[in-house]
């Protein structure tokens, strides 16, 4: 079967698929942030330093290796308002925990918890790798630290043979797994230190602690019979911080707003640290920005955000969990999403602005609601905005399977919102 994906479409998924497949954990999604912006000339800010702005020049911040804000600025910038987009950059996993490595009869294992919400029957079954950051003393005794990954897949968490289960239609569903004694990836033989996982320097450090994850090392895919489908780990919401760092790179640098995105870690348990959005990095940043209280309130009060995350997409196998009157379907565009209770930020004047853009750009838009009988999630748009003060409404490409290891998207509707993402950052 041949592809029904246009040269643009191909070219922008191959660099957003790249991006995917190298991006194992939120250290390695940011380590891979900054070198696409560096590639693009913009240049790196530190906390821990006083900053001189112009706006000649572009910026980027990163805070804790797994959170990152990039901007521009316009001409007399503190009188200028912002155009933000945010997306997040954890997914669902297994973390391990203190002493992670454990004998079972005969058999090396790992010690993990959950974080997030992982759907835990697909993680069984599959060829598991592992990354992150591990930190210790080098040779000179100093605290040093390194972004890791194990360079093959070294786990793997067997389900229960089918054989085993009393009632012959009963499911191995993850409801029923226990999270302490059944989710433990198996190693094999023998492992005595998990520095001996990763490269030569690694190895020597003394004292290490870590903060390290499990992850599918598969890479994305297209599927269907003309390549309608992409299937991959971390879709959401590596697509989103896909499109982010894009957008900021090629946007039009224009006289009405500065431009910024911000990827934040920690959204999957609820975005309360200091590398997430209930963070104070944002407001931290827009502070240094404009240098006075009275300035950021006034550009806070003109400014908008666009949050980015996957939406749902109508599944026709799960027909009665939609309204569907709002129920989204994968590759006519992106998602605008709806929620009374504000699980989701709105603005209806944003909407319609983003609506319009959308138009401009030959891009059809859906509206997401959930079902009245579907209690839902939630996304960073609300936080941000509390937080901030900023106006905003939440947009992500229609997927399913969320929170499955491997997700799926269509092959068309990153890149039509990647277009409308930039036309917003350029002030259109
Ligand atoms: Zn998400």
């Amino acid at each position: 079967m041949e592809t029904s994906l246009d040269i643009n479409t191909l070219e922008f998924n191959k660099g957003m698929f790249g991006y995917i497949n190298k991006s194992a954990t939120p250290y390695h999604a940011i380590e891979n942030a900054v070198l696409l912006l560096k590639e693009a000339g913009f240049t790196k800010l530190k906390e821990n330093e006083q900053w001189n702005l112009s706006t000649d020049a572009k910026y980027f911040v990163v805070r804790e290796n797994t959170s990152l804000t990039a901007f521009t600025l316009a001409e007399n910038f503190s009188e200028k308002p912002f155009r933000i987009i945010s997306a997040h950059t954890d997914s669902p996993t297994l973390k391990l925990k203190p002493n992670p490595i454990f004998d079972k009869e005969k058999h090396v294992q790992f010690l993990v918890e959950v974080y997030g919400s992982p759907n835990l029957a697909s993680w069984l079954d599959r060829e598991l790798s592992v990354g992150g950051k591990i930190s210790g003393i080098d040779h000179d005794d100093n605290v040093k630290s390194y972004i890791v990954k194990s360079k093959k897949p070294i786990a793997i968490i067997p389900s229960i043979a089918k054989h085993f289960l009393k009632e012959p239609n009963q499911t191995e569903a993850a409801s029923t797994l226990d999270l302490q004694t059944q989710i433990n990836p198996i190693l094999g033989d023998k492992l005595s230190n998990i520095n001996l996982l990763f490269d030569e320097q690694i190895k020597d450090l003394k004292h290490s602690s870590f903060d390290l994850s499990l992850y599918d090392p598969a890479p994305v895919s297209y599927c269907g019979l003309f390549e309608e489908y992409i299937a991959g780990p971390r879709l959401d919401n590596l697509i989103s911080c896909y499109i982010s760092l894009n957008s900021i790179k090629h946007c039009k640098k224009n006289s009405a707003n500065n431009s910024m995105i911000a990827l934040f870690n920690n959204e999957e348990i609820g975005s309360r640290t200091s590398a997430g959005a209930d963070g104070n990095f944002l407001s931290a940043i827009l502070h240094r920005i404009y240098k006075d209280f009275e300035l950021v309130q006034q550009a806070s009060s003109k400014s908008f955000l666009v949050s980015l995350d996957n939406a749902h997409a109508y599944n026709p196998n799960y027909a009665d969990k939609y309204d569907i009157h709002n129920a989204p379907i994968i590759n006519n565009g992106p998602v605008l999403k709806y929620n009374s209770k504000h699980r989701y930020v709105l603005d209806s004047d944003l909407t319609t602005m983003f609506k319009k853009i959308c138009s401009n750009e030959s891009v059809n838009v859906q509206d997401f609601a959930y079902s009245n009988n579907i209690e839902g999630g939630s996304t960073l748009g609300p936080i941000i905005s509390a937080q901030t003060g900023i106006r905003g409404i939440d947009v992500g490409v229609p997927t399913w399977s969320m929170h499955s290891i491997r997700e799926i998207a269509g092959s068309l509707d990153s890149y039509n919102l990647d277009k409308v993402v930039k036309a917003f950052l350029s002030g259109e």
